[in-house]
C-alpha cells in the first residue's frame, strides 16, 4: 500500500482495488471493525463548509477515491493516487469473495423497495452470497424505527453493513452509530443500491475507461446538472490549495487568498 494523499484536508487512502479489497477481506478475516467511506470531489466540497462532515470523514478507517475528480487533482500533490476505485466496484468485489464464506450482508438505504431489489439481484449474480436484511433509508434519526433498524441489524449479525443514505447523512450515522453496531465492515456506499438495482443505469465501459462516467451521469440525469457544477470548482481549488492559494468563487466573483499568510495570521491569533 502506499501511504495518504491529502486533498484539501481529507486523508485519502493511495490504493489500488486490489489493495482495498485485500484491506477488506483482512479486516474480515480478523473481525476488525473498519469504516469505509469513499469521498468524491462533492463530498470534499461539503466538508469544506461542515466542519462535523470533515472531521466524520477523517475519522474513517479507509478512505477510498471515488470519483475520477479526485485521482486528477491528486497529479498536483504528493504521492498521487493511483488509480480510481469507485465504491460500486469495491462492493462487488466485496460480493464476488464472500460468496463463498459465511459472511453475510445487509444493504440499509435507499428508496422503499430498492435495497430489497438490489439485494434479489446481487444474489442471483452472485450466488452464495447471503443478504440477511434490508431496509430503505427514508426513516428519521433518533427515531423508535432508527432503533428498530439497528436492533435488527444486530440480531442479524451481519459482517457487512452496506449504509446508502447519501452524503453527508450516511458519513455522519456511520459515525454515530458505529461502536454499537455488531457489523465488522460499515460502509458508505451512496446511491448505488439504485446502480446495484439496475434502476440506474451505470455509465457504458467507454465513458468508464476515458473516466468520463461524470460526463454520462450528467447527460442521462440532467436534472444532477446544478450538483455537478461543483466538480470544476473543486478542481480549481484543489489545484489552488496546492500551490499555496485559497480560491473560493462567490457569485460572479473570486477571491484568492495565500493560504501561507492565512495559516500566519491564525497562529498570531492563537497567541494573541
Ligand atoms: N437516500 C436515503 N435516505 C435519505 C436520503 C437519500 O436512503 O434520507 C438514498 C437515495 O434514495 C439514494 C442515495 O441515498 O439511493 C443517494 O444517492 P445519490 O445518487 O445522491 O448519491 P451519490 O452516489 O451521488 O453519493
Amino acid at each position: 500500500m502506499s501511504g495518504i494523499c491529502s486533498i484539501m484536508g481529507i486523508p485519502f487512502n493511495n490504493m489500488s482495488m486490489t489493495e482495498a479489497l485485500g484491506i477488506t477481506l483482512i479486516a474480515l478475516d480478523e473481525r476488525k471493525k473498519t469504516v469505509i467511506f469513499t469521498p468524491n470531489p462533492e463530498m470534499v466540497m461539503a466538508a469544506q463548509k461542515d466542519k462535523e462532515f470533515m472531521e466524520v470523514l477523517k475519522g474513517g478507517d479507509l478512505l477510498i477515491p471515488d470519483g475520477i475528480g479526485i485521482v486528477k487533482a491528486s497529479k498536483f500533490y504528493p504521492n498521487p493516487i493511483k488509480e480510481r476505485v469507485a465504491g460500486c466496484d469495491l462492493i462487488e468485489e466485496i460480493f464476488s469473495k464472500i460468496k463463498t464464506t459465511v459472511n453475510t450482508v445487509y444493504f440499509l438505504g435507499g428508496a422503499e423497495g430498492v435495497a430489497e431489489k438490489a439485494s434479489r439481484k446481487m444474489q442471483r449474480k452472485y450466488r452464495g452470497l447471503s443478504v440477511t436484511g434490508v431496509h430503505h433509508g427514508y426513516f428519521k434519526d433518533n427515531s423508535p424505527e432508527e432503533r428498530e433498524i439497528i436492533d435488527e441489524i444486530n440480531s442479524l449479525n451481519p459482517e457487512v453493513l452496506l449504509v446508502g443514505l447519501g452524503f453527508p447523512r450516511q458519513e455522519k450515522w456511520i459515525a454515530r452509530h458505529k461502536d454499537e453496531l455488531n457489523s465488522i465492515i460499515i460502509m458508505g456506499v451512496g446511491g448505488s443500491f439504485d446502480v446495484l438495482s439496475g434502476n440506474t443505469k451505470r455509465a457504458p465501459e467507454f465513458y468508464r475507461n476515458h473516466g468520463l462516467e461524470w460526463f454520462y451521469r450528467l447527460i442521462t440525469q440532467p436534472s444532477r446538472f446544478k450538483r455537478m457544477l461543483v466538480l470544476p470548482v473543486f478542481m480549481i481549488r484543489a489545484i489552488g490549495e496546492r500551490f499555496g492559494a485559497k480560491i473560493e468563487f462567490k457569485g460572479d466573483k473570486v477571491s484568492i487568498k495565500k493560504l501561507s499568510s492565512d495559516n500566519k495570521k491564525k497562529k498570531k491569533e492563537k497567541k494573541a
